[in-house]
């Protein structure tokens, strides 16, 4: 992670930027905030975080579709 500077690419896969969008989306049930994906199909799913959010919740609710990095 030490030539990020040289990439300014946000994303890896050009077929998969087509149909997804970062956002930033919290999990419904604890609230937890996530930066995260909403891909074509509407499924929003925080980046990095596969299994969903560390409660378990699978589901999350954008609150906001600023493409903007979170700082935290
Ligand atoms: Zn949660």
């Amino acid at each position: 992670m030490s030539n990020h500077a040289g990439r300014n690419s946000a994303t890896d896969s050009d077929a998969e930027a087509e149909t997804t969008r970062k956002v930033a989306a919290i999990c419904t049930t604890c609230g937890k905030a996530y930066a995260s994906e909403q891909r074509g199909d509407g499924t929003v799913r925080p980046i990095g975080q596969r299994t969903g959010c560390e409660c378990g919740e699978t589901s999350f609710e954008i609150v906001d579709s600023t493409e903007t990095g979170f700082d935290d």
